[in-house]
């Protein structure tokens, strides 16, 4: 039994039942989970932090519990691979919109990929750009990342100075024109600077070879076929043998190719920093499954067969994949040539920010995914990476209080009508979901509660720990 929906602590602009400054208070509930498992428990909080983890019998005297029952305390997610598109591109998404759909799904941090804003952050100034802009407008907390494009090499120490969360690299076309694919070349110049640093490299991981064949892309099936996972499995080769060379974290973002895990697993085993994000997509749809007119799914790389699905799990479930980032990468409907199914024209994205709770507990929790293992794939570990983990991603001690309150029993079914980014558009559309997320706080001030969103937005933009 669930309580009925109980006042909400911490209520920006609060009166009956807010917080006021200084004030602490605890959340009780049968399930609160931290590194330690999933647990009874009470969540202290004074101010912005956490101050203990406590047995629910151990809240001191003269604190207010509020008792949340089964609903499930779990460290807010942080999502290392979200596109914002602002400033620019803001008709595409921007931060006011992205960072409400975040706390919409229990993200309470956010790191900003280096593209599809303008300018692209591959400069100090487009950085302070990014930054000015983010600013009064967060719902919740965001870090950045900067590119790596050839001809800007003499940007990337100030960009690392200024405290960017990681570089991020295409090795192929990005889409767009002023962020050209790396080559070996520029990598190798990267490098020993990031090595030096403890700075991760993301890279998106296709090569995709000259005179790729460019016929017209009109289905689903089109699409997996003009990027097979061969494209992949150079990439990644590549990346591999770059990690060793210059014992730098590499980051590969978004894997598809379940085939390509064992090279994961060696690296593990072999204590190397080679380390791989899925996306919620690739873990709940299939090619197979697909409406073949549908470019919403459009993605590189392609979501896969329902067998590579099944692999990625296996990988999730079995601690080679590090991370699930939603690569949340909007644009305009218009732009998905929906009308048409034009694959081929129709922008590469897939729009679901608020989704990757339910998506991944959906499709993970028949095949025995824990709370436990989840929170490490989309909170602990993604705040290791980004080198926030010093105050974020864990329920414990001295971290802020960013927590997400939600119900993994509630049954529901995504209407994109009701969704928090820029459009309302999206693959997940229709599809029934369990679990769902009912208050979101960011540094101790619900961000999200009661299906409502602060009037006074208090997200800060952060920076690397050094
Ligand atoms: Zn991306």
């Amino acid at each position: 039994m669930n309580p009925a929906v109980p006042p909400v602590r911490g209520a920006a602009g609060a009166g009956e039942g807010g917080r006021r400054d200084g004030e602490r208070f605890a959340l009780a509930s049968r399930r609160v989970v931290t590194p330690d498992g999933a647990a009874p428990g009470a969540v202290i909080v004074d101010g912005e932090r956490i101050a203990a983890v406590v047995a629910p019998q151990d809240v001191p005297a003269g604190v207010p519990v509020e008792d949340l029952g089964d609903w499930v305390i779990f460290p807010g997610l942080i999502d290392a691979h979200v596109h914002i598109n602002e400033p620019g591109r803001t008709e595409w998404e921007g931060f006011a919109t992205a960072t409400q759909a975040a706390a919409a799904g229990g993200v309470t941090t956010l790191v900003d990929m280096p593209l599809n804003s303008s300018p692209v952050t591959t400069t100090l100034a487009a950085l302070q750009a990014k930054q000015a802009a983010a600013t009064g407008q967060l719902s919740v907390d965001v870090g950045f990342y900067a590119g790596l494009v050839p001809g800007r090499f003499d940007q990337l120490e100030p960009l690392l100075d200024a405290g960017v969360c990681g570089v991020k690299a295409f090795l192929c076309d990005s889409g767009l024109e002023e962020f050209p694919a790396a080559t070996e070349q520029e990598l190798r110049a990267a490098l020993p600077l990031l090595a030096e640093r403890g700075v991760p490299l993301l890279a998106h991981a296709e090569i995709v070879p000259h005179g790729a064949a460019t016929e017209p892309i009109r289905t689903a099936a089109d699409w997996l076929a003009a990027r097979p996972v061969q494209f992949e499995r150079a990439a990644v080769a590549l990346l591999d043998r770059l990690q060793q060379e210059f014992a730098v974290p590499v980051h590969v973002v978004h894997l598809a190719a379940s085939e390509l895990l064992p090279v994961f697993e060696a690296a593990k085993r072999q204590g190397r920093t080679l380390t791989v994000e899925t996306c919620p997509h690739y873990l709940f749809f299939a090619a197979e499954e697909m409406a073949d007119a549908d470019p919403r799914f459009k993605c590189a790389p392609p979501i896969r067969t329902a067998a590579d699905r099944d692999r990625l799990w296996e990988g999730v479930l079995g601690g080679v994949i590090d991370t699930i980032g939603s690569d949340h990468s909007p644009c305009p409907p218009a732009m998905k040539h929906l009308e048409t199914a034009d694959w081929q024209r129709a922008w590469g994205g897939v729009m679901g920010l608020e989704l990757t709770l339910p998506v991944v507990w959906t499709a993970g929790e028949p095949r025995g995914l824990t709370l436990t293992r989840l929170a490490e794939l989309v909170a602990q570990r993604p705040a290791e990476l980004t080198g926030l983990a010093h105050r974020k991603g864990r329920l414990a001690p001295g971290c802020d209080a960013d927590l997400c309150i939600w119900d993994p029993a509630a049954q529901w079914t995504v209407d994109a009508a009701q969704l928090h980014h820029r459009h309302r558009l999206s693959p997940y559309d229709g599809h029934a979901l369990r679990g769902r997320v009912l208050r979101t706080y960011v540094r101790g001030n619900v961000a999200l509660g009661g299906g409502q969103f602060s009037e006074s937005p208090t997200g800060q933009t952060l920076t690397r720990s050094p």
